[in-house]
């Protein structure tokens, strides 16, 4: 599943072949869209900047208009050469911008939609994202706050999951920060210290730039979909349950993490 590093890969993979041009053609194939006359409102309007904010990811163009997109558990970006086999079958393609030698696509959606820039502004999801771990300055404090206001009886792990406390962290990367840290992600969030909460995020932090970076960064798993296994650091086997109101499985090592 798309976590914030693969979203800011994307970014960082269209960001020069989009930023600043007006594309040369924008087609949007998926059907449910055939109404929108998305390439008719874009025709002619340069791309502003492409941003990533957590799992987010906004182009913004000229004239007050941004393409809004979360990938889910589905969805992908993706950036080819001119001519060259794309990775998903065109007929999954949701939208495709070409300009110059590239063709910037996105498959299956399923959440794309093009607002006005008042309305991200005001859109309520959008507003209540908390700070993003992948900004260069991420803002640790406003973290802390909010972790602060969300129920401490919550399981850490949990609570690291939920977009509004710190956007960009998902399921992979909250068994690895927590694991990299020693923090037992079953841990009440009320009881674990605002240093050990910030130390959980600033350990994976740099694996997590590096993703963004290289596109790579979750080859190199130390506890996720590792159960049984045993722990890189200690050698007791790595456990797996569900945890939280979703049941997302969380992987850690009884024996390291505390
Ligand atoms: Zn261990």
């Amino acid at each position: 599943m798309p976590e914030g590093d693969t979203v800011h890969h994307a970014a960082n993979r269209m960001r020069p072949v989009l930023e600043g041009r007006v594309p040369d053609e924008i087609a949007a194939p998926q059907p449910r869209h055939a109404l929108d006359r998305w390439p008719q409102r874009l025709a002619g309007r340069a791309v502003r900047a492409v941003e990533a904010h957590g799992k987010h990811l906004f182009l913004r163009f000229e004239g007050d208009l941004t393409l809004h997109s979360h990938l889910r558990m589905t969805g992908v970006w993706a950036t080819y050469e001119r001519g060259r086999r794309w990775g998903r079958s065109p007929r999954r393609a949701w939208l495709v911008l070409r300009a110059g030698e590239h063709e910037v696509v996105q498959f299956d959606g399923p959440v794309l939609e093009l607002m006005t820039e008042s309305r991200t502004r005001f859109d309520r999801r959008l507003a209540a994202l908390g700070p993003d771990l992948l900004a260069p300055d991420f803002d640790a404090r406003a973290f802390l706050r909010r972790l602060r206001e969300d129920d401490p009886t919550r399981g850490f792990g949990d609570a690291l999951l939920d977009q509004r406390t710190v956007a960009g962290i998902g399921n992979l990367w909250k068994a690895e920060a927590c694991w990299e840290a020693g923090v037992d992600p079953w841990r009440p969030s009320g009881e674990v210290s605002d240093s050990e909460a910030v130390a959980v995020l600033e350990a994976v932090r740099p694996r997590m730039l590096e993703s963004a970076r290289t596109g790579h960064g979750t080859r190199d798993v130390r506890v996720y979909d590792r159960a049984g296994r045993p722990c890189p650091r200690c050698g007791a086997p790595i456990r797996a349950r569900g945890q939280g109101d979703s049941n997302r499985m969380t992987f850690w090592c009884p024996s390291c993490q505390r």
